[in-house]
């Protein structure tokens, strides 16, 4: 996923992290930095090719800035693919993974927290068509 910074600057996001492209490139990949702790030693970096991530590493020795957590809450909801091609929509800061439809036909979608619904988080958000009809965006973490 990408977006555009405050100042105007191409960050990519993930999992409530941004990051910036670094000026070093290897073969036809693009390298991106921790956007806000790269010069405060984070070393989170993941390599893009065209516009795909393909290799990551988001271990940051820190915690999410509040920086990021506006832009990321100032974002429209948008649905994407995670890493390992499970569909996700993403809602603020949170991100919700699909719970498989009882019927193939059915249109209407149930998408619990990403991250926390096994550790009682009650976040729900169902769709229809891709249109969100009802959300509960209230989470425990
Ligand atoms: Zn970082
Ligand atoms: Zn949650």
């Amino acid at each position: 996923m990408f977006v555009t910074s405050l100042k105007g600057k191409k960050l990519v996001v993930l999992d409530g992290y941004t990051y910036s492209l670094s000026k070093k490139t290897e073969g036809g990949k693009k390298r991106w930095r921790c956007s806000t702790h790269h010069s405060k030693g984070c070393k989170a970096n993941l390599y893009t090719i065209e516009d795909a991530i393909v290799l990551y590493d988001a271990v940051h020795n820190h915690h999410q800035s509040q920086y990021t957590r506006t832009l990321l809450n100032n974002l429209k909801p948008y649905f994407y693919n995670s890493l390992t091609g499970s569909r996700r929509l993403r809602l603020g800061q949170y991100s919700f993974r699909m719970q498989p439809p009882h019927r193939a036909s059915q249109l209407k979608r149930r998408w619990l927290c990403a991250t926390h619904s096994w550790q009682g988080c009650k976040a729900l958000v169902i769709t229809i068509d891709d249109e969100i009809v009802s959300e509960r965006n209230e989470h425990n973490h």
